[in-house]
């Protein structure tokens, strides 16, 4: 028998990441199947009929649910200490099941300043067609959160840590002052992974996560999900998923949830091998400055180990000759690859104005603190040494 998922709640996190979710069938499968179909068979009449009626459990339609599907829901469910959770076809379909379900015309989001770029585009360029309005906020100051929330305020939206900038938010913080309004949290906990941070438990209602990053890990597949803490707000935010489509596919299901079993060790390979490129890059003297909330010179040093187990492996920098310097350590790594993206078992590089947070524009930048010359850095699980080596050669060439 594989566990059951009630059972699979009181393991260790990396039983958790091997086992969670796999059903049981006939075949006594190790691994959960992938079920490749579309639709599926009914008994007769009265079988089909109960199944619509929700009188039945088994599966209908796969836009519905389908066993590989919510295999991997399962787990990410379990992993995050949630209740239940919501496979999407990306990170930003996990997004717009958050904002879709939950917003009305006339209410009001608040979003963390320097969220992820398309985050930011959604809520400031297409939300407001349906009347939902959205404050880009500094969620580190506590203060300016405070004096953004207004009578219509549904919803708060937090990274952290958010990038460029690698400012941390306090998610216990922030959820405490929401509950005295009866405003939602919503965490996008993209860059920690449930193996370093576990919002749910810091008191949000909601977890989101792309998907693409640390949960596969292996930049293959693009895809998101949104775990509830809540069981009785399923129903609606499944039913938001089935009108609109945006679910994920049994293949890509497959891979993700394949990804997860090795998801504390990539994880914790990755952070080990972030925390001693942030100290050698620290003391390069070419470098202006290091933005890593695993060093001691962050300012949020503190909060960091408070409410995470470690400090990810997203490192971002600036070096001394501004943009042209920048270019030209961009363009010479090798090992470390020129491309968007991150939280894979690779090491890449790139520009965030130019690249990632170009199309925010540049005042709402400024705001976020992301300068025209900051590199960003996704630090995979090659070696240590022969990433630091790579970066040495490059920052030679300034
Ligand atoms: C990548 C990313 C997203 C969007 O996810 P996609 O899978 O690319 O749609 C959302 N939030 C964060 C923090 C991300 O890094």
């Amino acid at each position: 028998m594989s566990i059951s998922n009630e059972n699979a709640r009181n393991y260790k996190i990396a039983s958790q990441c091997v086992h969670s979710g796999t059903k049981n069938d006939c075949y006594g499968s190790v691994i959960q199947p992938i079920y490749q179909t579309a639709t599926f068979r009914f008994k007769d009449a009265d079988h089909g009929a109960r199944l619509f009626q929700g009188a039945d459990e088994g599966y209908i339609y796969s836009r519905i649910t389908n066993p590989t599907v919510e295999a991997m829901e399962d787990a990410v469910a379990i992993l995050e200490g949630g209740a239940k959770a919501i496979g999407c076809a990306s990170g930003m379909a996990a997004v717009f099941t958050l904002v879709g379900s939950l917003l009305n015309a006339g209410e009001h989001i608040i979003c963390t300043a320097s969220a992820y770029g398309t985050t930011i585009t959604l809520l400031q360029d297409v939300m407001p067609k349906y009347q939902v309005e959205t404050s880009f906020i500094n969620t580190h100051e506590i203060e300016s959160v405070k004096k953004a929330i207004k009578q219509n305020t549904k919803l708060i939206i937090i990274e952290s840590p958010c990038n460029p900038t690698m400012m941390l938010t306090d998610i216990a913080e922030i959820c405490k002052i929401a509950k005295q309004h009866n405003i939602k949290v919503a965490v996008d906990n993209t860059f920690c992974s449930p193996v370093l941070q576990k919002p749910l438990e810091l008191g949000a209602d909601y977890v989101i996560h792309s998907m693409t990053k640390y949960l596969n890990g292996h930049a293959d597949v693009v895809a998101g999900i949104i775990v509830l803490k809540d069981e009785d707000e399923y129903p609606h935010f499944r039913s938001m998923m089935n009108n609109y489509g945006g679910v994920i596919s049994p293949m890509n299901a497959f891979l993700v949830h394949r990804g997860i079993k090795t998801l504390k060790l990539r994880v914790e390979e990755a952070l080990k091998n972030a925390i001693k490129i942030a100290e050698y890059l620290e003391k390069h003297p070419k470098i202006e400055f290091v933005r890593y909330p695993g060093l001691k010179s962050h300012p949020q040093y503190e909060l960091g180990i408070k409410q995470s187990k470690g400090s990810g492996s997203i490192i971002t920098f600036e070096v001394k000759g501004g943009i042209e310097a920048g270019k030209k350590v961009i363009n010479n790594t090798k090992l470390i690859q020129l491309a968007v993206s991150l939280g894979g078992i690779e090491s890449l590089i790139e520009h965030p104005a130019s690249m990632t947070h170009a199309l925010m524009g540049e005042d709402a930048r400024a705001l976020a603190g992301i300068t025209d010359g900051l590199i960003r850095l996704s630090v995979g699980i090659e070696d240590a040494d022969d990433l630091i080596k790579e970066l040495d050669y490059v920052l030679g060439l300034i």
